[in-house]
């Protein structure tokens, strides 16, 4: 199987990765999961226009969304159309580059270090969206938050500034 590097969800370590040779690459052992699909990184969405947009995705079959440390991700679960029957890659000689970078390394020297990306991550995203419906309730509460601190944070400034001028008018008095 040929390397692939993309942008990669977190999932528990695959029982085939656990039991793999450390000598050996998983790839044999695997039916070529990250040949399934494709991420590509978004903008982060800051308002409702944004988070419209990431809807949008949301309503075609076979994408969802996943975020990890404020990093937001579409990933659309859909073969590579040049991925065989036996799971290996027919334009092995042409396959682009991101799948030659994916799945270091060759060697391993220890059963418990890493195989590829897609096999070595053991947590979930921090946040995963499968529903259009799960965007919207999660968008709600989200903007109202944000508009709640908002508005604590604009009243202790407006205190703040209070408070500076009561002291200065207070030391204008004790100055006359
Ligand atoms: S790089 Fe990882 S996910 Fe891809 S075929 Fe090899 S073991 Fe499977
Ligand atoms: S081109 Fe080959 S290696 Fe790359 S995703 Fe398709 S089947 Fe996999």
């Amino acid at each position: 199987m040929p390397a692939m590097k993309k942008a990669l969800p977190t999932l528990p370590m695959h029982p085939a990765a656990k039991a793999a040779k450390p000598e050996a690459p998983p790839c044999d052992q695997c039916t070529a999961l990250c040949c399934r699909y494709f991420a590509l990184q978004l903008d982060t969405p800051e308002d409702r226009e944004d988070f419209d947009s990431i809807r949008w995705y949301l309503l075609h079959g076979k994408s969802w969304i996943w975020v990890d440390a404020g990093d937001w991700y579409l990933q659309v679960d859909e073969p590579c159309r040049f991925l065989g029957p036996k799971n290996e890659c027919t334009i092995y000689d042409k396959r682009p580059q991101i799948c030659r970078d994916y799945g270091l390394p060759e060697h391993r020297e220890h059963p418990e270090d890493p195989l590829c990306d897609y096999f070595s991550r053991d947590q979930r995203h921090d946040l995963e969206f499968r529903e259009p419906h799960e965007l919207d309730v999660w968008v709600e509460k989200y903007l109202a938050e944000r508009e709640e601190k908002r508005k604590k944070r604009s009243a202790a400034a407006k205190r703040a500034w209070a408070k500076k001028r009561r002291a200065e008018r207070r030391g204008a008095g004790a100055s006359v």
